[in-house]
């Protein structure tokens, strides 16, 4: 191992490469290109070989990172494989966007000092490189259990969970309101990073290992959507992954302007455009020529800025109340951004959106900021200095709540917490309702989708665990 690991003294970090900012804004294709083999291999020798490995501790998933990296420096690269997909359903998505840099890379021993292994490089690799090589199959069963479960949602959490329960033998069904599968990681997040043939790649297998999909099926209790009760009586249990879309106000005067648009349907609508489909709207929701302004310092909003650029904007400005040190977004997201030619107005509140039915701009306050709270975080002062930032087309990015499904759904007894996730029970996913789980953001409150990917996996083995108990109890009747 010696001589093939513990490279990070001579052999320095290289990051996959990435598109040109002259090249990328004018196009959706994902700006970093993969490792070839002999990259891979080589910055995975950079490991030390941790006894505690902090990267895997601060993975949500806990992947076995140092043992797929060891794998991968030696060329076992269908090893590397089987080792990764054990503890991860979709390695090559959460190699593509998680923020490594919070989670697994941020926590690299050899960062101090050196930087770190570039670990969500080199898991995408594995698993592109297994498809390539036709060692990605489906998770067949041993047997078919003859028992079936409902799962409402097909994003990350969804699509986990279904995943394993299948393998386990279960009848799968899932159902979900939009067209597509993939959640928000098909109407969410742009192809910019990730590309959509990588979830379709995803649905091909699910299909093939036999989970049955029911497309453009709203789940809930208005005219034409299938109710929650249905579903109890169709299968005997059901788990709830379906994310949180409300859009969080920006409590200002002039809200109901024209031109004043939420993120979601924003990026929905450009998602739907890229597989060439026209959204139905007569452009209010496309950037092309517009000045933009775009409200929030959150990934989301990175997100909206990026598109606005490529759709041809004729300029494009993030309004952030905090600094670029205070924001949540990503630092490597608004360092992508500001390379494709967006600008940002830090510490600037919005105030008012300004215009007579259309609107003309955002009214915005300059902030300072003052002491840190308990949190560690610093507070924001008003300096009470105005200005106006103009823009045509005002995106909403301010985050996500969850929608009140109780009322929704007509159902009282689903027990939500003061924030209005599911609430589940502790250290499990079972909710209020006896067989109906839950997990991702719709109890987490808006997250990430290795997040969601830990819960699916997680709910199934609870899902697992109180199904083998009513067989045993209906057994012992
Ligand atoms: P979702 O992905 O939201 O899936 C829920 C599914 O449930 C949807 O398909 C929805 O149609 C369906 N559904 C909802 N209600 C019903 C109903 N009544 N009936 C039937 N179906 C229903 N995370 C990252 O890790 N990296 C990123 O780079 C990243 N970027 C993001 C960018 C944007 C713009 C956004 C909004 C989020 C981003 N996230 C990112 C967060 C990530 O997408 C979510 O945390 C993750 O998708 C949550 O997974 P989920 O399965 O819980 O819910
Ligand atoms: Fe890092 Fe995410 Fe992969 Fe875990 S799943 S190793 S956090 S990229
Ligand atoms: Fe390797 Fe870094 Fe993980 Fe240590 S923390 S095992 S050096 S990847």
């Amino acid at each position: 191992m010696a001589e093939r690991m513990l490279q990070f003294v001579t052999q320095p970090q290289v990051q996959p490469e990435k598109r040109g900012a002259d090249e990328r804004r004018h196009d959706f294709g994902e700006i970093y290109k993969g490792f070839v083999r002999t990259r891979a291999e080589e910055q995975a020798s950079r490991c030390s070989q941790c006894g505690i490995p902090f990267c895997s501790v601060h993975c949500p998933l806990g992947n076995n990172i140092p043992d797929w990296l060891k794998l991968t420096a030696e060329d076992r690269l269908q090893e590397a494989y089987e080792m990764s997909s054990a503890t991860n359903t979709f390695p090559e998505i959460c190699g593509r966007i998680c923020p490594q840099d919070r989670l697994c890379e941020g926590n690299c021993v050899i960062e101090k000092g050196f930087e770190s292994v570039t670990i969500g490089a080199v898991e995408r690799f594995i698993t592109e490189n297994a498809f390539e090589q036709g060692w990605v199959k489906p998770s067949m069963p041993e047997r078919e259990l003859g028992r079936s479960v409902g799962i409402v949602g097909a994003g990350p959490a969804g699509l986990a969970c279904a995943e394993r329960l299948r393998a386990l033998g279960y009848e799968v069904h899932v159902y979900d309101r939009h067209d597509r599968v993939g959640g928000l990681m098909v109407y969410g997040i742009p192809s910019f990073k990730l590309e959509k043939t990588v979830i379709a790649r995803r649905h091909a297998l699910l299909e093939q290992q036999g989970i049955v999909f029911h497309l453009s099926t709203p789940i809930g209790a208005a005219d034409g959507e299938t109710s929650l009760d249905e579903l109890r009586n169709r299968h005997e249990a059901v788990f709830l992954g379906t994310g949180v879309y409300r859009s969080r106000e920006v409590q200002v005067p002039g809200a109901g302007l024209n031109g004043v648009v939420d993120a979601i349907d924003f990026l929905t609508a450009s998602n739907r455009r890229g597989y060439d489909e026209d959204p139905g709207e007569d452009l209010a929701l496309h950037a092309k020529g517009r000045r933009v302004v775009v409200i929030g310092g959150g990934d989301t909003a990175m997100d909206c800025v990026r598109t606005s650029i490529r759709q041809g904007a004729e300029n494009v400005v993030c309004v952030y109340r905090r600094d670029r040190e205070n924001m949540p977004g990503s630092r490597q997201e608004v360092g992508n951004a500001e390379e494709e030619g967006v600008k940002f107005e830090w510490l600037a509140a919005p105030e008012a959106f300004v215009g007579d039915q259309k609107v003309g701009g955002v009214r915005v306050q300059k902030m300072r900021l003052g002491a840190p709270d308990a949190t560690g975080r610093r507070s924001i002062e008003a300096t009470g200095q105005h200005s106006v930032v103009e823009g045509d087309l005002v995106i909403r990015a301010l985050g996500f709540d969850p929608e009140d499904l109780p009322a929704l759904w007509q159902q009282p007894d689903l027990a939500v917490t003061r924030w209005g996730t599911l609430k589940v029970a502790p250290g499990g996913f079972e909710t209020s309702l006896e067989g109906v789980f839950a997990g991702g953001d719709i109890v987490r409150g808006a997250s990430l989708v290795v997040w969601a990917i830990r819960d699916g996996r997680d709910a199934a083995e609870s899902i697992h665990h109180y199904m083998t108990q009513t067989a045993a109890a209906e057994a012992a009747e």
